[in-house]
C-alpha cells in the first residue's frame, strides 16, 4: 500500500519533520481536529492535516504556523522541488526555494508585487 508522507516545516527555526500516516493523525488529536476512536481514510487525514497544518506546533521551537508539503523522496531529500510560479507559471528557481521555501511567486514576479 503506498503511504503518503508529508513533510512539516517551521518557518520560525526552519525545523523540518516528516509524517507518515500515524503521526498526522497524532497531531491531528493534538489539536483536536480527529477522535482518537475515529479512524478516517488516508485521503481525509491528508485534507485535515493541510487544512489543520498552521495549527500544529513546532517540535523544535513551540511556534505555531507550520507549512506542510508532501513529502517526496526523490525530490525532498536534496531540496530539488520545482514548484512553478502562482502569477507566471514559471518555475522558482530551487535557490530562492532554499533560501524563501514559502515562497510562490518567481524572483520577478516578487520584485514586481514587492514595490512598495
Ligand atoms: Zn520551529
Ligand atoms: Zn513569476
Amino acid at each position: 500500500m503506498e503511504q503518503t508522507e508529508m513533510e512539516l516545516r517551521c518557518p520560525h527555526c526552519s525545523h523540518v519533520e516528516r509524517c507518515g500516516s500515524s503521526q498526522m493523525l497524532a497531531r491531528l488529536q493534538a489539536v483536536g481536529a480527529l477522535r482518537r476512536t475515529h479512524e478516517p481514510e488516508s485521503g481525509l487525514v491528508l485534507e485535515l492535516f493541510a487544512a489543520m497544518v498552521h495549527r500544529f506546533s513546532c517540535e523544535q521551537c513551540g511556534e505555531k504556523g507550520l507549512t506542510c508539503h508532501e513529502a517526496n523522496d526523490e525530490e525532498w531529500d536534496d531540496w530539488q522541488v520545482i514548484r512553478n510560479c502562482e502569477s507566471c507559471r514559471q518555475p522558482i528557481s530551487p535557490e530562492r526555494l532554499a533560501v524563501f521555501p514559502q515562497t510562490k511567486l518567481c524572483l520577478a514576479c516578487q520584485g514586481k508585487r514587492g514595490c512598495r
